[in-house]
């Protein structure tokens, strides 16, 4: 199993090329762009140095969505404290977990643009917030530097030699399954007429935040799938009145 970095609307080039080089540096191979701005450029491969195989092989994607869905574990990362209810974990932690996960799932960790990050869509896909602990004044890294930062904790955390953690039993429900639950749910809470209330049109992206912060794994899923399936079937007709 592997964990892949995916840089989302990156601006610069010579940025994605610095990336690549960090991630050699510390044993990752898989690096997916998500509209990137130019790609692939010169600026790019002069960065990557030694690391311009990674450039070759990386993959490009239309959306954040594509290039996650078979993912069992999505780490945001972000330079700002948000108020919202994500759990936030430092790298050295975050990478501890990672090299659990790992042992059964891929994993994906991912940067936002240079100059806005990643949006609170983008956060919604995600499982955890990391943040790199760094001075009040300035918290926002190079985006290299960020990942140069976690992809050393995820080094140490998995090199040959490093304690293995037990694997969990059954692996976590990727982003592509994760994603069919949110559309099954959209669907019955349509048909039950279920009105939003939390102004402004949030409740799906609340609901999302939930289960992606309670990490799904296959079996509660499929209980979940069946119980609205259930929700489905004994549905009365609408119009119809209870049968007392
Ligand atoms: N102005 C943006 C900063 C973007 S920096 C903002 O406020 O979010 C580009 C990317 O580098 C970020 O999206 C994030 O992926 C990463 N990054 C920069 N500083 C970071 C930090 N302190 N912790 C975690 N990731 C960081």
């Amino acid at each position: 199993m592997s964990t892949r970095i995916v840089l989302v609307d990156t601006n610069h080039p010579g940025n994605i090329g610095a990336v690549a080089r960090a991630m050699k540096n510390m044993g990752l191979r898989e690096l997916c762009l998500v509209r990137p701005k130019f790609f692939p450029h010169a600026d790019a491969t002069a960065r990557a140095s030694g690391a311009d195989d990674l450039l070759e092989r990386a993959r490009v994607f239309e959306s954040l969505e594509e290039a996650i869905a078979d993912c069992g574990l999505v780490v945001g990362t972000s330079a700002r404290q948000r108020h919202l209810p994500w759990d936030l974990v430092e790298p050295r932690e975050c990478a501890a977990r990672i090299a659990q996960e790992l042992r059964i799932g891929h994993v994906a960790v991912v940067f936002g643009s240079e100059r806005y990050g990643l949006t609170n869509e983008e956060l919604a896909r995600c499982n955890w917030l990391v943040t790199i602990p760094t001075d009040d004044e300035y918290r926002s890294l190079n985006i290299a530097m960020a990942v140069q930062v976690i992809a050393y904790e995820i080094w140490l955390a998995t090199r040959p030699g490093a304690p293995e953690p037990a694997p969990r039993e059954v692996p976590l429900a990727t982003a592509e399954e994760m994603t069919r639950l949110y559309e099954h749910i959209e669907q019955v809470l349509e048909e039950i007429d279920f009105r939003d209330r939390t102004g402004g049109g949030h409740l799906m992206a609340r609901i999302r935040r939930l289960f992606n912060r309670a990490q799904l794994d296959q079996n509660e899923m499929n209980i979940l799938r069946g119980v609205l399936t259930a929700v489905q079937s004994r549905r009365r007709p609408a119009g119809k009145s209870a049968a007392r």
